[in-house]
């Protein structure tokens, strides 16, 4: 490949001295691939603004890297609009996507031009073993890449997604209490040794966020938040286009923040939390005596939608609830667009608009004025797609081929 060399991530060997007309070339290729690896893909009128490059520089570079078969333009979708929009090339990579929630494990294959190769899911007591969650996932890893026809040695990298607050400096999940089984295991390093592979590993609501943001109901935005609301309440905050983590790893716990000082002790240890006002285990509870031990959520939600009115009366309590921890957020973020994924997320309107309700009561007009809340489109594959996603942004660009 004589003339193209392996750019190592955005600050490459730098063969040519700084202020050359090739050096400035290759800086100009290296943030628009940085641009292209962050966002999964984007339109060229998006990359000049996000780079800042001129519409013209943009369209040359592409058509050399598309020329090169680093990139790929295709049709796709910003802000509800169809558009051409540029990926990084499907032969650039693989990556591996792991999902761990409380109950399940799902894992997917897919290739850095945002292919879905292979996916399967399992049911799984993830809480009782981490051991054995891990075992379960380098096996299904094993299987889905035979499926796809992937060589391990093909695999850049591999996104991991966990079910509670995870400390980024240390790599452990962030509180014992939150997920007993796993205290004092740090999965990502734990998949590092089984795999040989760079793993990259963050929350549930986290990849949520990414999932949407690169395949689902988020597509083409740069500011929102993605919400789950399951078994807890956590939110994944994507501010300027990039995931925000905060100082470590905890930003967007909004489950837990107070809604009622004398309310019941939430598993946090505090009192009053949103999350104990708002969750699944909170909705069973308050049927449990009208509708039996046996209702599920989904039994729930189902019976809603037939016009149940202790179900709707309680998911609209809920959403209500939810809403009021929401209008805090649009006071302090302003975003553009809040996705409900999770169990209650089928609830669909019996849970956003009470929501809403509570937002344009709670919020400062200003801040909710442009909030569009809508429910996700990828459901349950939302982490699992959003590990793929983290995988995609963090190991594409080690293998970039660019113009020298
Ligand atoms: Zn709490």
């Amino acid at each position: 490949m004589a003339g193209w060399e392996i750019l190592m991530g955005a600050g490459g060997s730098r063969p040519h001295p700084p202020g050359s007309q090739s050096s400035l070339h290759r800086a100009n290729v290296a943030r628009l691939l940085g641009a292209v690896r962050s966002a999964g893909a984007l339109s060229q009128a998006e990359i000049a603004r996000r780079t800042g490059l001129s519409a013209a520089t943009v369209s040359n570079i592409v058509q050399e890297l598309a020329a090169a078969g680093s990139v790929q333009v295709r049709p796709g979708l910003a802000g509800g609009r169809r558009v051409r929009q540029v990926t990084l090339s499907e032969t650039a990579g693989t990556v591996v996507g792991v999902d761990y929630g409380h109950s399940h494990l799902r894992v997917a294959v897919g290739d850095l031009s945002r292919r879905v190769l292979a996916e399967d899911a399992v049911p799984l007591d993830v809480d009782a073993s981490a051991a054995d969650s891990l075992n379960r996932a380098e096996q299904m890893i094993e299987d889905l890449l035979c499926v796809a026809g992937v060589q391990r040695a093909q695999v850049l990298g591999v996104g991991l997604g966990v079910p509670g607050p995870f400390d980024v400096d240390t790599g452990q999940i962030g509180s014992s209490v939150l997920l007993p089984g796993w205290a004092g295991v740090r999965p990502q390093q734990a998949l590092v040794e089984r795999l040989c592979l760079p793993v990259y590993a963050d929350n549930d609501a986290n990849l949520g966020a990414l999932g949407e943001l690169a395949f689902g109901a988020g597509q083409g935005q740069e500011d929102l938040v993605y919400l789950k609301v399951s078994n807890g309440i956590g939110a994944g905050l994507v501010l300027g286009g990039r995931l925000y983590r905060g100082a470590g790893g905890s930003a967007g716990e909004i489950g837990h923040i107070t809604l009622d000082e004398a309310g019941p002790v939430c598993r946090c240890g505090n009192r009053g939390c949103l999350e104990s006002h708002a969750n699944a285990g909170y909705l069973l509870s308050l049927l449990r005596d009208t509708h039996g031990a046996d209702l599920t959520v989904a039994d729930a939600v189902a019976l809603a939608r037939q016009g149940d009115p202790g179900c709707r009366r309680v998911l609209s309590d809920i959403g209500r609830h939810v809403g009021i921890g929401v209008a805090s957020l649009c006071n302090l973020l302003n975003p553009r667009c809040l996705i409900i994924g999770g169990d209650l997320a089928p609830a669909g309107d019996l849970l956003v608009t009470p929501l809403y309700e509570a937002v344009a009561r709670y919020a400062i007009p200003s801040a909710a004025r442009q909030l569009r809340v809508v429910t996700g489109t990828l459901g349950d594959r939302a982490e699992v797609l959003g590990a793929l996603a983290l995988a995609m942004s963090e190991s594409a660009g080690e293998h970039a081929v660019v113009p020298v």
